[in-house]
């Protein structure tokens, strides 16, 4: 089986409500649709979640993977998926996202190919479904205990709180929230960058007593000194989302001691093996990882929950179903029901998918 096409799509899909945080405004989802045939007549399908801030667009996306990635893998068995991922490190810096979408439709192939799901292929699942964790935007502590209490009535367990605006409003926020939603709900916080060491302390100084699970990226991504120094001091766990990015960046955290927990995706990875890579480095290093998703195609959804399926550290909820924020999206496959998205059988991905999209 080789590889004879490589096709790609833009894709925008608007949020239903618009969403906040301490470092971005989303209100539409870009993206890159990825299509990739074969000489047997089987289609595999991924895709790349682009914006200004992580370095991509969907025209940068479009360009490399045509100009860049697609003379490289046309002519290759998508059973070599490990050799063209290297390949792919090796010939193009950076652009994590359009590699990674590419990957995911080799991935998908192979799982075609053989008739078994992904998560077979990465080793075999060790659990068969995945607790989601939805993202409450910055807003009024009032608002965002509305918003809580509505996710809980509809079965959610695990919920991901962003914050970062201040100590006191912060505080209000987490403390209503676990108010109205109750002791057994999971409560986790995330601040993309918005405070100081000294600050980040207090901060979770004062979110201890309301049991919250997780404190994700309090300081700068570059800041590793402050990361370490939260780490070991902080009552609540500390998480790395933007210091950790790559393989490298993983094995570093885990040396420093600067994260109990370590947030991955294909996405921020560049692909499903590298993100795979880094959940086994926080097995082996005794620490977990959290796999997370922004809104967008349910095919990157897919791709994280087979990666989740297959790793032993991913024991939390994860950041996945947020597939729901959206609308138009030309895949479809997976339901979130109970607050729980079950692993697709299927093989590959285990989705379908409508190439080209159809408005
Ligand atoms: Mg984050």
């Amino acid at each position: 089986m080789k590889i004879t096409d490589v096709r790609t799509r833009p894709l925008k899909l608007p949020y239903k409500n618009p969403l906040k945080t301490a470092a971005n405004y989303f209100d539409v989802a870009t993206g890159v649709l990825v299509e990739i045939a074969t000489d047997e007549g089987t289609r595999g399908y991924g895709y790349a979640d682009v914006f200004p801030r992580a370095g991509e667009t969907i025209a940068t996306a479009q360009a490399l993977i045509h100009e860049v990635i697609a003379p490289g893998v046309i002519g290759k068995s998508p059973m070599e998926a490990q050799l063209i991922v290297e390949w792919m490190e090796k010939n193009l810096l950076g652009n994590f996202r359009a590699k990674a979408a590419v990957e995911m439709g080799i991935q998908d192939l192979r799982g075609k190919a053989t008739g078994l799901p992904l998560y077979e292929l990465l080793g075999g699942a060790v659990r068969k479904s995945v607790l989601v964790m939805p993202m409450i935007g910055l807003q009024s502590p009032e608002r965002m205990a509305e918003e809580a209490e509505t996710l809980v009535d509809q079965g959610i367990k695990a919920l991901k709180l962003k914050i970062g605006t201040g100590l006191k409003e912060d505080v209000q926020r987490v403390q209503r929230v676990r108010q109205r939603v109750g002791k057994e709900i999971f409560i986790k916080v995330d601040a993309n960058q918005a405070y100081t060491v000294p600050e980040a302390l207090r901060v979770a100084r004062h979110l201890e007593e309301f049991e919250v699970e997780s404190f994700e990226q309090p300081v700068a991504a570059h800041d590793w000194e402050g990361m370490v120094h939260l780490n070991q001091n902080s009552p609540i766990p500390i998480e790395a989302d933007q210091t950790v990015r790559t393989v490298n960046d993983a094995l570093r955290a885990i040396r420093l001691g600067a994260a109990q927990i370590i947030t991955t995706s294909p996405q921020k990875a560049g692909g499903i093996l590298q993100a795979k890579r880094v959940a086994d480095l926080c097995q082996v290093a005794g620490i977990q990882c959290i796999v997370s998703n922004v809104a967008g195609s349910l095919i990157n959804d897919a791709a994280a929950i087979h990666l989740i399926a297959a790793s032993v550290s991913t024991t939390l909820p994860c950041e996945v179903g947020q597939f729901e924020r959206v609308s138009g999206d030309p895949a479809r496959g997976l339901i979130v029901q109970d607050g729980e998205i079950h692993v697709p059988s299927g093989p590959g991905l285990g989705i379908e998918v409508q190439f080209p999209v159809q408005s």
